[in-house]
């Protein structure tokens, strides 16, 4: 952080420099090229006086974990950037799929049949598509939302073969104070098997282990814009 801000303020642009430089070390570590790792920037719980400077030092990928808080705010924010790509990270509720579906670029916490639905049916009624992973609840919490990795290989076939969606990959997010690194592993060897190439796994504290195990996108907010007011 530089010197010259108060303690209330984050240096997002700086954050983003370093998160940049360890996220292309992280990458050439694994033999893999820097720019096959996207860096997802999430902004949830920030307002603009956060997002304004990412979006200025040219962050361009953002994820949000509630619908209308991203209703709310990023109409406004993408204002004059037309390359803006918005994830949905956080639990997606049938009747805010149409919403969802308009704002979204990505939609990462697809996880039921039901959801699979109505997913299927505002893409046809919205003709627009939005880019999905499916969830996968890799350390069967009960707690956490996601498919079980036993049930991942026939729901990515159901959404493909009864909804014809097309799946892009999958998300995970680990079991905190576990070490990351069999369950990012796990994620992977489910989507290889699968056919899925994208792999969104990895955030502040774990994001070059994810990186190593093959994440394609990492989900990164703290180490960005500093502490969220709550959670
Ligand atoms: C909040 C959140 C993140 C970012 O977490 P940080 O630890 O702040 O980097 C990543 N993924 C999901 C699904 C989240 O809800």
């Amino acid at each position: 952080m530089n010197d010259n801000l108060t303690r209330n303020e984050v240096d997002v642009a700086a954050n983003l420099v370093a998160i940049r430089e360890r996220m292309d070390l992280a990458a050439r570590a694994a033999g893999r090229a820097p720019a096959d790792v996207t860096l997802t920037a999430v902004s949830k719980l920030h307002g603009p006086e956060r997002i304004a400077p990412a979006l200025v030092a040219g962050q361009r990928i953002f994820g949000e974990n509630r619908v209308q808080e991203a209703v709310d705010k990023w109409p406004a924010l993408r204002d004059g950037f037309d390359d803006v790509g918005l994830h949905l990270i956080g639990p997606l509720q049938s009747n805010k799929v149409r919403q969802a579906v308009s704002l979204f670029d990505v939609i990462e916490t697809l996880d039921r049949p039901k959801l699979a639905r109505r997913i299927a049916d505002a893409i046809e009624e919205l003709g627009r598509a939005p880019e999905l992973l499916i969830q996968v609840n890799i350390g069967e919490e009960p707690q956490k939302a996601g498919v079980a990795p036993l049930e991942t290989d026939a729901f990515v076939a159901q959404c493909r073969g009864e909804f014809g969606l097309t799946i892009a990959g999958l998300m995970c997010i680990p079991p905190q104070g576990d070490a990351p690194a069999p369950y990012f592993m796990l994620l992977e060897k489910i989507a290889r098997r699968n056919g899925l190439a994208k792999l969104s796994m990895g955030m502040s504290g774990d994001f070059e282990t994810a990186i190593a195990f093959g994440a394609t996108h990492i989900r990164v907010g703290t180490a960005i814009f500093g502490p969220r007011a709550h959670d």
